[in-house]
Formats: C-alpha cells, sequence, structure tokens
C-alpha cells in the first residue's frame, strides 16, 4: 500500500493524529511526499504547514512532539492516520486536543469519556476510577451491587439527598463495569431503542 499523493494538486494528503492509548483525535494536518518521509525517518510527525510554507515538526519550538506508533492509510490511499505518544499538549492553545467539542449527547457521555481516560491514559495511579478498574471484574461487580443495595435502602427513606448520592454512585460504577466488560454506553443504548414494542421485563 502507497499514498497517493497525486490527488491533489497540491500533493498535500491530510493526516490524522489519535493519541495510541485511548484514540483521542488530537488534530488534523497535511504531509506532502517530503513531510511523509520525514515523520518516518525522525519517528515524529511532521507535517507540511501551509502557512509557514515548509515542513513542520510538530513540537520543533515547544517540545510537544508526536512519536510515531502506527501509521494507517484509508481505503483509497489518499488519507493517513497516526497513532502518536503525544509530549504536552497538541494543540498550541495549550489543550490536549486542537478540537473543542460544540455539541455532544449530554453529560453522561461526558463522564465516560473522564473514566476512559482515568484508566487509559493512566496519568493518576491514585484516581479511584484507576484502581477500582485494575482490581479487576468481581471487585467492580460487587461495588455495583453494594451501591444498588443502597440506592434500594435510600429509596425506603424519605431523604432525597441521601437517594440522590446513591443513585450519582451506582451510575459511576456502573459505567466502570461496563467498561471492564468491554462495553459502551451506546451498546446499552442500542438495545434500549431496539426495544421497539416496550421494554420487556428484566429476567
Ligand atoms: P510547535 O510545533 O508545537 O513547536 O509549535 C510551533 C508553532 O506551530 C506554534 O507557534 C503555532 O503557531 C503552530 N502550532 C503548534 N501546534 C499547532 C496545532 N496543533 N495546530 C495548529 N498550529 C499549531
Ligand atoms: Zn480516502
Ligand atoms: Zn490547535
Ligand atoms: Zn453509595
Amino acid at each position: 500500500m502507497k499514498i497517493d499523493f497525486t490527488k491533489s494538486n497540491d500533493g498535500l494528503v491530510p493526516v490524522v493524529i489519535q493519541n495510541y492509548l485511548n484514540n483521542q483525535v488530537l488534530m488534523l494536518g497535511y504531509m506532502n511526499e517530503e513531510a511523509f518521509t520525514k515523520t518516518e525517518e525522525l519517528g515524529k510527525v511532521t507535517f507540511y504547514s501551509r502557512s509557514k510554507n515548509r515542513l513542520w515538526t510538530k513540537g520543533e519550538a515547544s517540545g510537544n512532539f508526536l512519536e510515531v506508533k502506527s501509521i494507517a492509510i484509508d481505503c483509497d490511499n489518499d488519507t493517513i492516520l497516526i497513532k502518536a505518544k503525544p509530549f504536552g499538549p497538541t494543540c498550541h492553545t495549550g489543550s490536549t486536543t486542537c478540537f473543542n467539542e460544540v455539541s455532544n449527547r449530554g453529560f453522561v457521555y461526558e463522564l465516560e469519556q473522564t473514566i476512559n481516560d482515568r484508566i487509559d491514559l493512566a496519568e493518576d495511579k491514585d484516581s479511584y476510577t484507576y484502581k477500582l478498574y485494575n482490581k479487576g471484574i468481581n471487585k467492580i461487580a460487587q461495588k455495583v451491587g453494594e451501591e444498588a443495595v443502597e440506592i434500594v435502602i435510600e429509596a425506603k427513606d424519605n431523604n432525597d439527598d441521601l437517594f440522590l448520592g446513591e443513585a450519582a454512585d451506582l451510575m459511576y460504577h456502573y459505567l466502570i463495569l461496563l467498561k471492564a466488560k468491554g462495553f459502551k454506553l451506546e451498546d446499552v443504548e442500542n438495545i434500549l431503542k431496539s426495544r421497539e414494542n416496550g421494554p420487556r421485563r428484566p429476567e
């Protein structure tokens, strides 16, 4: 497989950069053949900068390099996908990624992403999320069970604060269990959506 640099008039091919650990999309840039060759030689992502009009090794001034971990080419050889290890923030604004969310499907999905980051990036090994996840399925499932019992208890009481607290605990631990089982909130959402004839009784 070879990249086709002749498809665009300027010889540039778009390059998507992902964090190799969690697949977060970090930025989009362009490479010509020379930039691609240099990227492979250096092991650091090197674009052709249209504003600078020259090869640009990301991080050359800031030190925030993107170390190449893998390179993929799309089905028709005109787009590159690089998984990289970022050193420091990728965006010149100081953000991890150049992309700012302008819409999302709600806070719970954000929470799911935060949980994914805590676990996959392992930046803080003292984080409760990280530690619980690494205790394994049994321990996580047990926590979900405990929180489920607690919400049942609080449901029978008349203390709204305690009930809501347990509802939050349950949802948080449930998301960790989903991840530990290799699933996403979206998988559950799809099952709920597929039950067009109304919910079935849980087993
Ligand atoms: P750097 O490659 O990180 O040393 O940054 C050098 C210059 O490139 C910065 O001053 C910015 O003008 C520009 N730059 C850095 N990172 C990005 C980025 N992620 N997207 C667009 N321009 C960038
Ligand atoms: Zn393509
Ligand atoms: Zn940026
Ligand atoms: Zn609780």
